[in-house]
């Protein structure tokens, strides 16, 4: 076994360890050891992620028109989603021959740039046009990264969640509202880290409680607020005392909240449920996974995010994937591959880019159901074979091999990426690091109303206001209000939102960027050190191990 090594990481300079583990691994896959330290390589993957802005355009095999995230500024064109899987065009036909005498990532860049690639991802909805990456969901909107939804809004990263607005990580909410990483709850508002609860806000690490109202760390309670039990009656009155109707108090309370959060609240060391000598955040179900985050049902995983898959390294999005290694959203049981982008089902490939159920291909963009593909160009097995280790004998030899796609040839800019969520950068730090930078094309519109502008309560807010465009003052970005969307807020009594869609769910989601890196801390009530993951910017008071954790909340 090699030993441990610490090189200093080519972007950050900051030094890093690659473990006697990660070796072999490496090795199995055949590549060689990184040259950027864990949390630089998966900013980097990150980058490929898109999280772009919804907008028209029109599908450049038909004319049809299209909603799709991807900017304007992508080098290929975009068809349709069921045009791109028709048998309407054949990707073969942009097949080139291997040019030894040139780098061949620049090749397969340049091939990428040329091969039409579809408007969305995501299949099976029901009038949920405005949605990207979305499956099996009806009555969607302006959503992403989502499944089983019905009547959803400004959703992402949800499951199985229904009438409900503004939630980011979620599962399983009805009727809910401005909820992030919330599960199996109804009627549940501004709300954090809670689950099975039954008509609550402003909840943290709540689980099992009903009516319940600013509160943290309850179980099975009824009634309280600020974590003290009233009567059915009492609770009732008091609430009552609140102007929820008024986006003001609905503010201050915010603040509020987030002062219990800081101040009162109890965290446990890291949000990891039923995980096996495991280490990273945001675990579930997870078995030997060494520094991964938001990984679930996982077995022997390193240096991976969000998704699903067993002996993967370096993989950002896999989903039910297995032996593959650094690839960006190779997902629905890639097996066997390296340095893929956006793939689904494929086996034994490296290097492809939006391909679907292809094996044994190298180097290909937009490849459907095929074998033994270089470029875009078919090949017998045996040529296959031969020109492959050719390939990447050459590809080693100049050091190509094992390099991942170039940041510029992500679909979309840093700032508009999964990477920006999580690793916010400047544009200069963006274009430092190699990545692109999109910059704003809202168009101008006449008779635009500030968000602050709007109405302090629901109560005065007039039917037309869903004729209006809305200027965000936070991203100068527009939004508009719509006749289902006021319908909800009246009924549930919620007062406009004054920033754009986009803003929420970062600003929801903020808190988990602050989460992702290990930190070394003593527990606070035990005073044993302790390994956990708040970045001291959250300004979290009482961090607590297991054993104490358990006694003190659970
Ligand atoms: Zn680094
Ligand atoms: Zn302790």
């Amino acid at each position: 076994m090699t030993n441990s090594e610490t090189k200093a990481c080519q972007n950050c300079k900051k030094d890093f360890t690659i473990e006697p583990d990660d070796f072999v691994m490496y090795e199995k896959f055949d590549l060689p050891s990184p040259v950027m330290c864990p949390q630089c390589r998966i900013k980097y993957l990150l980058a490929f992620w898109t999280f772009g802005r919804f907008r028209i355009a029109k599908s450049a095999l038909s004319g049809k028109t299209i909603i799709t995230v991807l900017p304007e500024s992508v080098p290929f064109p975009i068809y349709d989603r069921a045009e791109f899987v028709s048998d309407e065009w054949d990707p073969l036909t942009y097949g080139k021959d291997y040019d030894q005498s040139r780098p061949f990532i620049e090749q397969l860049v340049e091939l990428q740039s040329e091969v039409p690639h579809p408007h969305q991802t995501g299949i099976k909805n029901f009038n949920s046009d405005w949605t990207d990456d979305t499956w099996e969901s009806k009555d969607a909107y302006l959503t992403r990264s989502a499944f089983l939804l019905e009547s959803v809004n400004y959703g992402y990263r949800v499951i199985g969640c229904k009438n409900s607005i503004d939630l980011t990580f979620c599962w399983y909410l009805e009727r809910s509202y401005d909820c992030f990483f919330c599960f199996k709850s109804y009627d549940l508002k501004y709300s954090f880290n809670s689950r099975d609860c039954l008509n609550g806000s402003f909840l943290y690490d709540c689980r099992n409680c009903q009516d319940c109202f600013m509160s943290w760390n309850l179980r099975n309670q009824k009634y309280c607020i600020l974590n003290q039990p009233y009567s059915k009656d009492e609770y009732e009155g008091k609430l009552k005392e609140y102007n929820l109707k008024s986006r003001e108090t609905v503010e201050e309370l915010k603040k509020e909240f987030w002062q219990y959060v800081k101040n009162d609240a109890i965290h446990r060391q890291n949000y990891n449920t039923q995980t096996v000598n495991s280490e990273g955040n945001i675990l579930t179900n997870d078995k030997n996974c060494y520094q991964c985050y938001f990984i679930e049902d996982s077995e022997n995983c390193r240096y991976s995010w969000r998704g699903r898959g067993k002996e993967i390294i370096d993989v950002v999005s896999p989903f039910d994937s297995e032996k593959c290694a650094l690839c960006a959203l190779d997902q629905f049981g890639g097996y066997g591959n390296v340095c893929n982008l956006y793939t689904s089902s494929c086996r034994y490939s490296a290097y492809l880019d939006n391909c679907e159920e292809c094996e044994y291909c190298f180097g290909c963009v937009g490849l459907r159901k095929k074998k033994y593909c270089i470029l875009n160009k078919q090949y017998t097995k045996e040529v296959y074979e031969i020109l492959v280790e050719k390939i990447k004998s050459n590809m080693k030899k100049s050091g190509e091999w094992g390099k991942f796609f170039p940041l510029s040839s992500a679909y979309c800019g840093y700032n508009i990426s999964l990477a920006q969520m999580m690793f916010p950068m400047s544009k200069e730090e963006a274009i430092k690091f190699g990545a692109k930078w999109e910059e704003n094309v809202e168009p101008h519109y006449e008779n635009i109303t500030s968000g602050d502008d709007l109405p302090d309560t629901i109560a005065e807010v007039k039917d037309d206001v869903i004729k209006q465009r809305i200027l965000c003052p936070e991203t100068k970005l527009s939004y508009n209000i719509t006749k289902e969307e006021l319908a909800f807020y009246r009924e549930h009594n919620i007062p406009l939102p004054r920033r754009h869609f986009d803003w929420r769910t970062l600003d929801r989601f903020k808190p988990f960027s602050l989460m992702i890196t290990p930190q070394k801390g003593t527990c606070y009530f035990c005073k044993k050190k302790i390994e956990h993951y708040y970045s001291p910017e959250l300004g979290f008071e009482k961090i607590a191990c297991l054993e104490c954790y358990q006694r003190e909340v659970a």
